[in-house]
């Protein structure tokens, strides 16, 4: 099978590189499979799980939005946090998620905090989901 170059960058650094045959992604527009010579787009990402299929195995990344870049000879994901299956720290994500919860319960709804909690939680729980992936 046909692979593509891919690289899932931070601003701390690159978090994967590698040859994939598909590469699947939550873009704000809908769920989206990218094979090797797709056509070239960009696309926002949801705060979720990106999957990327090597020809060893099938690995998970959690990433907190971002955008996808689809070129002919490769594929780009630029994120401001992004983390191997492997490497959540999951006790992490759970305090994560019980400070943004609590957070929530405390402030009100449409404040700029609010939305930052929500923001938050939404992280933790894109990292608990990713880390349970099979
Ligand atoms: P926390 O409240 O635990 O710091 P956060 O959502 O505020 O979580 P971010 O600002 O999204 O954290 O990320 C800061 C840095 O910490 C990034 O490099 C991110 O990859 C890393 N990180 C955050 N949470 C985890 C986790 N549960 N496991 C591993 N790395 C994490």
């Amino acid at each position: 099978m046909s692979t593509i170059l891919t690289t899932i960058v931070t601003p701390n650094g690159k978090v994967f590189e590698g040859h994939v045959q598909m590469v699947s992604v939550r873009a704000k527009s809908g769920d989206m499979g990218v094979l090797p010579n797709h056509m070239p787009l960009v696309a926002p990402l949801e705060i979720s799980a990106v999957k990327l299929k090597t020809e060893e195995k099938d690995e998970y990344v959690a990433v907190s939005g971002g955008f996808i870049e689809v070129r002919r000879d490769s594929i780009t994901i630029l994120t401001e946090s992004a983390e191997r299956q492997e490497d959540i720290d999951v006790a992490r994500a759970e305090r994560a998620k019980e400070e943004a919860e609590a957070r929530l319960a405390e402030l009100g709804e449409g404040s700029p905090e609010y939305e930052a909690a929500k923001n938050d939680l939404k992280r933790a729980e894109n990292r608990l989901r990713v880390a349970s992936l099979k």
